[in-house]
């Protein structure tokens, strides 16, 4: 499997991810009332589950599939913007 495919599997878990915290914050809200500590619980989580977004790398130069320069978008490059390596076909 490419590590692209990793990748969008990874952003596919974060949307996930995002969806269920977001049902969490929303539940505690109903149920207790506007609360803070469930937002930040749900915060924790997030950044936990997406701390594996560091390994996605091009083998070619080691740039974060992640990265538009300095900006960290939500969906992984298919092709690297720093050497120009297809990800989708480069078996990893
Ligand atoms: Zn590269």
């Amino acid at each position: 499997m490419t590590v692209y495919r990793l990748a969008v599997r990874h952003a596919q878990l974060m949307l996930f991810a995002l969806l269920v915290t977001f049902l969490f914050v929303i539940t505690i809200d109903r149920m207790v009332g506007h609360s803070s500590l469930a937002f930040a619980v749900a915060i924790i989580i997030l950044i936990a589950a997406n701390s594996r977004m560091r390994r996605f790398n091009c083998s070619t130069c080691g740039k974060n599939l992640f990265f538009r320069g300095l900006l960290v978008v939500p969906w992984p490059n298919k092709v690297c913007t720093k050497c120009g390596t297809d990800l989708a076909r480069q078996a990893d």
